[in-house]
């Protein structure tokens, strides 16, 4: 008997809220609902909480409580991070360089310096999605003040050489910003052996609650802040800090294990290679060694990724194409070109991203259906191999 089963394959998008962090965050609702900037008791309540909170994701990345400032999510702080450092240190020059696949939160907030005069330079990648560190070498100037390139990609899971590109900005005295997004929890980051000096995470990709980040600014890192207001967040972002939002994600930290990427891992590979091995003319997008643990990207050609979503839909099982952020438009992906895949490829584009949840059959599931869907939908293409 055919038994439906819900089946969330889009964890790159957001991931379900933990039960942990839910409990968390309740009695930051019902009691200890005081404002952190309060000075009776109900407000120290949730100080408390808050600079709790924020040792613990410090520590996460062996970084001081005094680095890390919260925000509204990934996009806020990847936006203080090129906007902040762009101000702070237009005196000393005016080129900023950002990895041509950069979450749009990246890209749109150094596009938008060009009217303020900067000059941004989009670093391209290779066919797997990597960037070229040697180019990046031979590019950057006396002029060059900031160098933004993410951790991972959240399409196609591209983990890039942070490490070794953090180490030729520190030699020439640039600052180094990574969005750690997606790789959060998932690669390790250790602030003292990666001397990036802002990293950008966010809490419901990593089952805390959405709406809720944090940036890491290296200690004496000149920068401007973006929201102007109070002085929370050492006057760095003003607004009330969002307390349970705030608890969530560092009991989401808490929760992540070493064990978990170790069975998404396993499974991406169940999932990549059954489905290279049982479907032809397929693709895998990205870098098959340098791959986030949790991603799988494919290219089936002489199908629409759009068709092949619908009907895994139809089943209960839940993928995307693209990111979600472009999923309105039906232009390729930024991503997908700069790789440099073809009309046919980019167009049969299908990403399904697992969590620590996603079940062995779960995967079985997926491996029965979608080659049945591929087959079916290229049976009615009028596409020619
Ligand atoms: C989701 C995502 C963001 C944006 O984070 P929000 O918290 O949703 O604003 C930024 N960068 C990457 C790589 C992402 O995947």
């Amino acid at each position: 008997m055919f038994v439906k089963m819900k089946i969330y394959l889009d964890n790159a998008a957001t991931t379900r809220v933990a039960d942990e962090v839910i409990k968390a965050m309740l009695p930051y609702f019902r009691l200890y609902y005081g404002n952190p900037s309060s000075l009776h008791t109900k407000g120290h309540e949730a100080k408390e909480a808050l600079e709790k909170s924020r040792k613990i994701l410090a520590k996460s990345i062996n970084a001081k409580q005094e680095e890390i400032i919260f925000t509204s999510g990934g996009s806020e702080s990847n936006n203080l991070a090129i906007k902040g450092i762009a101000y702070a240190l237009q005196h000393k020059g005016d080129e900023i360089f950002v990895s041509s696949i950069e979450h749009p939160s990246v890209l749109e907030a150094a596009r938008s310096l060009v009217k303020k005069g900067f000059v941004v330079k989009e670093l391209p990648v290779d066919s797997e999605g990597l960037i070229k560190i040697d180019e990046l070498e031979r590019l950057i100037s006396s002029r060059t003040i900031l160098v933004s390139v993410m951790h991972a990609n959240n399409e196609i899971g591209t983990i890039q050489p942070i490490k070794e590109i953090a180490k030729i900005c520190k030699e020439k005295d640039i600052i180094f910003h990574t969005d750690a997004v997606q790789s959060f929890t998932k690669v390790g980051i250790d602030v003292k052996k990666i001397k990036a000096d802002l990293i950008s995470f966010s809490a419901h990709k990593i089952h805390g609650p959405k709406g809720v980040g944090a940036l890491f600014i290296r200690q004496g890192t000149k920068i401007e802040r973006q929201i102007d207001g109070g002085s929370q967040e050492k006057k760095l972002r003003a607004g009330t800090e969002n307390v349970p939002g705030i608890v969530g994600f560092a009991k989401a930290v808490q929760l992540a294990k070493k064990s978990y990427i170790k069975k998404m891992e396993k499974l991406r590979d169940m999932l990549i290679d059954s489905v290279l091995a049982s479907i032809e003319n397929c693709r895998l997008n990205g870098s098959r060694k340098e791959r986030l643990c949790n991603n799988a990207n494919f290219s089936f050609i002489g199908v629409e990724g759009e068709a092949i979503g619908t009907y895994l839909n139809s089943y209960g099982i839940y993928t995307s194409t693209g990111s979600a952020c472009s999923q309105l438009t039906l232009k390729p992906s930024h991503v997908l070109k700069a790789i440099g895949l073809k009309p046919e490829e980019w167009q049969g584009s299908l990403r399904m991203t697992l969590s620590r949840y996603t079940t062995k059959e779960e995967i079985s599931y997926v491996l029965e259906i979608l080659p049945k869907v591929v087959k079916r939908l290229r049976r009615i293409s009028s596409f020619k191999f």
